[in-house]
């Protein structure tokens, strides 16, 4: 089959590779139908994520049909189309008892185009598959549901659960990529007054707008804190999500929690970042992080189906497979291609 592989930092090849096969009575395999690239392959690319070596294939978001199933697989039989969860989950350790998919103790957690080879090929073998796949109901619009691998419960769990939004918060989202917008998005299940979103890139916080925010905040001028104190009465928001994974993206939530305020870290962060206590140990706020652990998928996929939620926003290009390394070159470029989300056909 045809795969897209890591060759080690800054390098790339779309080549041939074995077909998955079964490699335990749990797995099944998935013929890809629709893929798509993340932030996370970009740290990937960047040698930031050592756990994913040279000649891993890359990619843990999708959709496919079941090609082959294990023998103690239940939920799925071959033909199913399925949904494929960037987590995997054994679904019976005591992490995942907890709904902490994400810390799985039996090999599950981000493994897909980490730790085993992922979804950016023509097939994929798919661990724990009763628990890390998802039927996709019919006349589901396959290329919505492709965000529900990752980026809208990584935005709802981490960002808009962990930060408690309620109604009539003000909620301050800073990093306007495809994990902020799905905040973005999610956070409007509970009706905050207010939605800033903060980002370099006019064309995202056009976008943003459109999606719900409230009012937007260019910080090419470095002036975010100023102009969110500004348009807060200085009071700060209540809730402050940080979609970057940089230490001054972090420090911006640092400086607009509101008292009793959330910080929700999203962003993968690659260096550490200074935690100010002297100015934070009296403002009793709350600060959380998380990998996601996509316990909220069921209830996302029906907010998805009935149209309450519409994801098909964030995608603005498609790709072909075989040109999914031309996909990668547009994707690292997002400002200038204007590029949110895009889509990775296998015909
Ligand atoms: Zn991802
Ligand atoms: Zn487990």
């Amino acid at each position: 089959m045809k795969a897209l592989v890591y060759q080690g930092p800054g390098k790339l090849a779309f080549v041939d590779k074995p077909n998955p096969l079964i490699k335990t009575a749990t797995d099944a395999i998935v013929k890809i139908t629709k893929t798509t690239i993340c932030g996370t392959d970009l740290h990937i690319l960047k040698g930031d994520v050592p756990t994913a070596t040279d000649g891993r294939i890359l990619g843990h978001e999708g959709v496919g049909v079941i090609e082959q199933v294990g023998g103690n697989v239940s939920n799925f039989s071959v033909g199913d189309r399925v949904l494929i969860s960037c987590i995997s989950s054994c679904g019976k350790c005591t992490n995942c008892k907890k709904g902490m998919y994400s810390h799985c103790e039996n090999g599950g957690g981000w493994v897909l185009g980490n730790t085993i080879d992922g979804t950016q090929a023509e097939y994929v073998r798919v661990p724990f598959a009763d628990n890390s796949l998802y039927p996709i109901p019919a006349g589901a619009d396959e290329e919505a549901l492709v965000m529900l691998s990752d980026i809208l419960p990584t935005g709802f769990e981490c960002g808009v659960l962990n930060g408690q939004v309620k109604p009539g918060d003000s909620v301050a989202i800073v990093g306007g990529g495809p994990i902020g917008l799905a905040a973005l998005l999610t956070a409007q299940f509970y009706s905050p007054a207010e939605i800033i979103v903060v980002d370099v890139d006019d064309n995202r916080l056009e976008v943003a707008k459109r999606l719900g925010a409230t009012k937007t905040i260019n910080n090419s001028d470095g002036k975010a804190v100023e102009k969110m104190m500004a348009l807060t009465g200085n009071k700060g928001v209540d809730v402050a999500i940080e979609a970057v994974g940089i230490p001054s993206s972090f420090d911006i939530c640092q400086a607009i929690v509101a008292a009793g305020g959330h910080i929700a870290n999203i962003g993968v962060h690659g260096k550490p970042v200074q935690l100010n206590l002297d100015k934070l140990w009296a403002h009793n706020i709350t600060l959380t992080t998380r990998l996601v652990d996509t316990v909220t998928t069921p209830m996302l996929l029906r907010t998805v189906m009935s149209g309450k939620v519409q994801p098909k926003q964030l995608i603005t290009h498609h790709f072909a497979l075989k040109n999914i390394v031309q996909a990668y070159s547009t994707f690292g470029n997002a400002m200038r291609e204007r590029a949110l989300k895009v889509i990775v056909t296998n015909d």
